[in-house]
């Protein structure tokens, strides 16, 4: 991986707006030093979610997630590092510098690169002979007996290869590609005599590219009845089964726009719905979608438009497929085809892309569709069918998103069943989290574990110890001078202990305004602690006062001490010489001491503004 020079990484920082860059996904509003908004890592309906734009970082108090200005791209743009510095380089005009790399990094880029320039000659050879090949008629015959027009196949680049054994390694090798080469990019198979041979041959092909319409490989299919139908690139060190998608590159504009994406299971339901004018589509290949298919998805838009077959296995695969995308915060819905028709038939059929966008916004919700799924897959006539198809129900119609959501599936079931509402909702409300009667469904998710005993002692203790720091950092001096009495001792988290790490050394002179400053050099500026976020944005959020600080010192120190007290005790019991009996008179009295200072610290009528 390119390592890119210190300098360029500082550069973007200086120049990116965290306020910009986070609210291309939540609103937010000015709020003391901070910017606050609903959080865009979960789903909430108050605004927990704050950002300091002075430092570049943000900090969710619902739900934790914190970072800097990297972590965040690499969070929602599913990024690494060198990626986010990238994408936020790109976007404010910034040239990166990349350091000295290694001559192993060297080789691998080069083979790289290589491996692209002979699928870029593998691609542009496959289509000259779709285009211009005698033996390539009955695939151009296939096409336009597809209904798929010329244009549309130049546009993805549609091939053919022949039916020869070495067709395509001749035409490699004449350019200088080795067979070893040919074998990396996973278009010839190795011969039993040693002599590789082509893939790929008597298919249309389909090339599989990245974001910038590179290919990576190629999926090819039969026009006869040759086993397989579909054959694909092996894997290699370009191209990835498990992340490929079909037409990503040409949908990525258009699916931004009107924020959605199509997703069709074939390439030509792809090339059909673009020749009507329905850009913003692609294909899975297959419908078990992929966590990484997904994401590369989520990078264009959150709202997925699933358009699968619909037999049992279609389905199962597309149930799960949608459980994934709402654990990732996606919103899918499942467009349903008239007749068992594929979108290509159904847009060729005469309905056009006005047909299929009319059959989109109709398009059932996640929750709409595991209601149906349950009610079709039992039978409803029969006791026990209803008793299985209830169970499941159950299950699914604690998901709902709103009550409203909740309600509405509610009487699709009771009219469904021949039943009144009231009657349903009572034999759902038998168990589990639908027998509070729902209203509440969805919420609830996102507040912190409400655990007893030692969590919530820690939970107390961290906020208490995130104040306690914040306090130094709004107030430097102050901060600086009770810092000085204070260790790592004094946190009962290792998260807690790094942010007093980061607080110290922000408030040394030298190194005062250097936000970068807990990072090595070269190492991933991206991996800030969340706690040091947290504590920078209540800083900004909440009114310091020095006086508070004395106070949240005070705080600390008692909690210190109690926690020293309770370790003793624990211990105490086997204790003969009596040392520790003595030790424990002693925290005793310190305790006593920080609780009586705690009781005549003045109350602060006026913050001052020291
Ligand atoms: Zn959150």
């Amino acid at each position: 991986m390119p390592l890119i020079a210190r300098a360029s990484i500082d550069q973007v920082q200086a120049a990116a707006d965290m306020v910009e860059i986070v609210g291309q996904y939540t609103e937010l509003r000015k709020a003391g030093a901070n910017y606050s908004g609903r959080c865009p890592f979960h789903e909430e309906r108050t605004p927990s979610f704050s950002v300091n734009p002075a430092e570049k970082l943000y900090y969710c108090f619902g739900c934790g997630a914190g970072g800097n200005l990297f972590g965040f791209v690499r969070a929602k743009e599913n990024l690494d590092f060198a990626g986010a510095v990238e994408s936020l380089a790109d976007r404010y005009g910034i040239e990166l510098e990349y350091e000295e790399s290694s001559a192993r990094g060297d080789a691998e880029r080069h083979r790289r690169e290589r491996l692209r320039a002979l699928l870029e000659q593998a691609t542009a050879y496959y289509e000259r002979v779709l285009h211009d090949a005698a033996a390539a008629a009955p695939a151009r015959e296939y096409l336009k007996q597809r209904g798929l027009g010329d244009d549309v196949g130049r546009q993805f680049r549609l091939g053919f290869s022949l039916a020869g054994w070495d067709k395509l390694r001749e035409a490699a090798r004449a350019k200088k590609f080795s067979d070893q080469d040919l074998l990396d990019a996973g278009l010839v198979v190795p011969g039993k005599s040693g002599r590789p041979y082509d893939r790929f041959r008597g298919r249309i092909m389909f090339p599989l590219a990245d974001d910038r319409g590179r290919t990576l490989g190629f999926g090819a299919r039969t026009m006869g009845d040759e086993k397989p139908k579909y054959l694909n690139s092996p894997e290699t060190p370009l191209y990835h089964k498990s992340e490929a998608v079909f037409g990503l590159h040409a949908a990525k504009a258009a699916a931004g726009r009107e924020d959605r994406v199509y997703v069709v299971e074939g390439y030509t339901d792809v090339l059909a719905l673009v020749q009507a004018g329905v850009h913003n589509v692609v294909a899975s290949m297959g419908t078990a979608l992929t966590e990484q298919q997904l994401k590369r998805l989520a990078r264009v838009t959150r709202n997925l438009y699933l358009c699968f077959d619909a037999d049992a296995a279609g389905l199962g695969a597309m149930s799960r497929a949608l459980t994934l995308g709402r654990k990732m915060g996606l919103s899918l819905h499942v467009v349903r085809v008239p007749d068992g028709l594929d979108p290509a038939d159904y847009v060729l059929s005469g309905a056009g892309g006005e047909g299929f966008r009319a059959l989109a916004a109709d398009a059932q919700t996640l929750l709409q569709f595991h209601v149906r799924l349950a009610l079709a897959t039992h039978d409803l006539d029969k006791p026990d069918g209803r008793a299985r198809a209830f169970a499941q129900l159950k299950g699914v119609l604690s998901e709902a998103a709103t009550p409203i959501e909740r309600d509405e599936e509610l009487r699709h079931v009771a009219d469904r069943l021949q039943l009144s509402a009231e009657s349903v909702r009572y034999l759902l409300a038998g168990s589990g989290r639908s027998a509070e009667g729902g209203d509440a469904a969805g919420e609830g998710r996102s507040q912190p574990p409400q655990g007893g005993g030692a969590a919530a002692a820690v939970g107390g203790a961290h906020e208490l110890e995130v104040r306690f720091l914040a306090g130094c950092l709004a107030q430097p001096d102050k901060g600086r001078a009770v810092l000085a009495g204070v260790d790592e001792s004094y946190f009962a988290t290792a998260e807690t202990r790094e942010a007093l790490r980061s607080v110290k050394s922000r408030l040394e002179p030298y190194t005062a305004g250097n936000t970068l400053q807990t990072a090595e050099n070269g190492t991933d500026v991206g991996a800030i602690d969340e706690a040091f976020a947290e504590v920078v944005v209540t800083a900004g959020r909440e009114r310091f006062t020095a006086t508070v600080v004395d106070e949240l010192f005070l705080r600390l120190q008692e909690a210190h001490v109690s926690r020293l007290i309770a370790r003793l005790k624990a211990t105490a019991q086997t204790d003969e010489s009596g040392k520790q009996g003595a030790e424990l008179m002693r925290l005793q009295a310190v305790r006593r001491t920080v609780r009586e200072a705690i009781r005549t610290i003045p109350v602060d009528e006026e913050p001052d503004e020291g």
